[in-house]
């Protein structure tokens, strides 16, 4: 039988590429990337580096007394997470709610991130939550962040979430008081919060993170991290026009998603940008465009559910009968559609198929940084080798052509990254690059503990802190519950499930959030815990089905990232993995766990 690695077979003969040297160069290029501090090459921003998550967008400071008041539900994360299980518990008759925000405002992410040129990636009329409850059409296919954040706020008001919100208040511990069955939420504002229940909307991605390069303390320049973009130093704002930056030298450490979409604004107007690279992302064609207001007139009730629906079966592999969104995220998978067609009769089985339509995607990724960088020596630097889905994909029309002013520079460090930071600029091969700004475009904790990311401890029942409960692996019932936390619920994609379109998570999480609080509130029930049975058969399941950090993509085979835990996966990680079935199958458990109406696997205490 035919295998992958056989190339000489009949089945390849009419291929314009050769998929054994395309597999080779992946496998150089990952090796080339592979570090054996994995996680730890990055800082953590405390200490002397704390100052890189103050709050540059607050107006005033909001002072205010101590609480020690009762709440029936806290949120903790004003961001879509916060927002969304608010609005599915104020549905579901929860009165009683307090959001706990960092931030000056609601908005999360999006309050943070306000660098030039963010926009979501994901198409917005499904990206944006609550969009018929609110009657909202966002203005173009993929919104600005701007639009974004004020949305956020829209939200806010409709649920009237804003009442008893808590702004610029960070929680510093969580701690379950057994006497009274309730969680004490402590805050940088010295509140003692008492809560029936609490619900963790911290964010995948809230917690910046700086590399470890050395000397990074030595820079004698301004330094800022793309989550809190310096405005004062740079001029313009998120539209760009960065007048400050025309007399000054700048660096962007970091070519991921951030990077691609600030660079080409930095690009307009810096004297010099130097772009330090480790490793390119794929930068496919954006495409954006206005909202036309008769598609817009004529969406009908339940479009919007169809349309997330739809666009989560395509990315998963399930055949849709129509692509609604059509973009570059569904264009893999309707090429792997025609590929599936045109194979039949060819011998190729369904890893091969996709695989082929990779390497094609991809190709057509590296055809177009030739077609719009102008030196070839900088176009090839350029070309991402690796699988897509091994890293995040994006989508810019600004950023490869940024490459042609003379005014802009890629410094392609060849996978090893900025050797060391002086007073005066960066050393990359023992060349050293002075700059008067280093901007850290360099992302967010994603693998290390929930603690550390989320910046507080939770001390559930007898003391035991969350971290060392989950030491040697996380554990729970649906990623939302776990045992010796009692009342407490949880947000992300561990254990639960990966999706490109995180708010649709979101949506189904809140759901069954709103559906367990909702009930035990009416029935009086004063704790709800899963069993140790209920946890441990999740958690074998996650293990069994398991299919790495991110559900799949991201392998062990990768370039490294943050998709597969830099390139190093291990038990805890794997441990951590969202269910291996995919999000479709996920919501179904949790959809057919609440249609039983039994809550299977808790146990409530009245
Ligand atoms: P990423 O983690 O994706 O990128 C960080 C970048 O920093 C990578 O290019 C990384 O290189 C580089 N880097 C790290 N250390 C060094 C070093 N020592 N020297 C040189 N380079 C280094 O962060 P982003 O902020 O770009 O994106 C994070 C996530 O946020 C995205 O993946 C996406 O999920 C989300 N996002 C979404 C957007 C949207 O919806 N519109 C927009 C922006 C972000 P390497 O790849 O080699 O590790």
């Amino acid at each position: 039988m035919n295998t992958p690695q056989d190339k000489t077979s009949d089945k390849y003969a009419d291929l314009d590429f050769d998929p054994d040297a395309l597999r080779e160069r992946y496998r150089e290029e990952r090796a080339k990337r592979l570090r054996a501090d994995g996680n730890d090459q990055f800082l953590e921003v405390r200490g002397d580096f704390a100052h890189y998550v103050d709050d540059p967008y607050i107006e005033s400071a909001i002072e205010r007394e101590p609480l020690t008041d009762e709440v029936e539900v806290l949120l903790i994360g004003g961001g879509f997470g916060g927002l969304q299980a608010g609005a599915r518990l104020r549905e579901a008759g929860v009165k009683d709610i307090r959001i706990i925000e960092k931030g000056g405002d609601f908005g999360g992410t999006w309050y943070w991130n306000r660098y030039p040129g963010a926009q979501c990636d994901i198409e917005s009329y499904i990206y944006l939550p609550l969009l018929e409850e609110l009657g909202y059409v966002p203005s173009e296919k993929y919104a600005r962040a701007s639009e974004i954040l004020s949305y956020s706020q829209a939200i806010g008001r409709h649920y009237d979430l804003y009442e008893n919100a808590l702004f610029q208040t960070e929680v510093t511990e969580m701690r379950w008081d057994e006497s009274i069955s309730r969680w004490i939420v402590s805050t940088n504002k010295n509140d003692k919060i008492r809560a029936h229940f609490v619900a963790m909307a911290n964010g995948p991605m809230h917690r910046p993170k700086l590399p470890g390069i050395p000397g990074i303390a030595d820079f004698k320049g301004h330094t800022f991290h793309t989550s809190r973009w310096d405005y004062e130093y740079t001029g313009g704002g998120p539209e760009g026009d960065l007048k400050r930056l025309a007399n000054k030298r700048v660096a962007v450490i970091g070519t991921g998603a951030t990077a691609i979409q600030c660079v080409p604004f930095v690009g307009e107007t810096a004297q010099q940008l130097y772009v330090f690279q480790r490793t390119p992302s794929s930068v496919d064609v954006r495409g954006n465009s206005p909202t036309d207001p008769k598609w817009a007139a004529e969406l009908q009730p339940g479009w919007h559910k169809h349309r997330m629906e739809n666009f989560n079966g395509l990315v998963s592999g399930v055949p849709q009968p129509e692509d609604l969104v059509k973009d570059g995220w569904t264009d893999l998978i309707g090429m792997m559609i025609r590929n599936f067609k045109e194979a039949s009769g060819k011998g190729l089985n369904v890893p091969e198929i996709m695989e082929l339509t990779n390497f094609e995607k991809m190709n057509e990724i590296r055809a177009r940084v030739d077609e719009l960088v102008e030196d070839p020596d900088v176009a090839e630097s350029l070309k991402p080798y690796y699988q897509m889905f091994c890293k995040r994909p994006t989508f810019n029309d600004e950023y490869l052509p940024t490459f042609n002013r003379p005014n802009v520079t890629l410094v392609d460090t060849h996978g090893q990254g900025v050797d060391r930071i002086t007073e005066n600029g960066l050393i990359v091969d023992g060349q050293e690059y002075e700059v008067d700004c280093i901007i850290f475009a360099t992302g967010f904790e994603v693998g290390t503990s929930y603690a550390r990311r989320a910046g507080y401890e939770i001390y559930g029942r007898e003391g035991h802190s969350l971290s060392d409960r989950w030491a040697d692996g996380m554990s729970s019932l649906h990623g939302m519950q776990s045992r010796g936390f009692p009342n407490c619920f949880m947000m992300s994609i561990s254990q639960s499930a990966f999706t490109a379109n995180f708010p649709h998570l979101l949506e189904e999480l809140s759901t069954h959030i709103a559906y367990i609080i909702s009930h035990a509130l009416k029935e009086k029930i004063e704790t709800v815990e899963v069993s140790k049975e209920a946890e441990e058969a999740w958690v074998k399941t996650i293990i069994e089905k398991g299919t790495g950090a991110m559900g799949g993509i991201g392998g062990p085979e990768c370039t490294p990232g943050y998709y597969n835990n830099e390139g190093r996966p291990n038990p805890q990680s794997l441990q951590a993995a969202p269910y291996g079935e995919g999000s479709i199958a996920f919501f179904k458990v949790l959809e057919n766990w609440r249609a039983e109406q039994s809550f299977e696997g808790l146990e409530f205490k009245s």
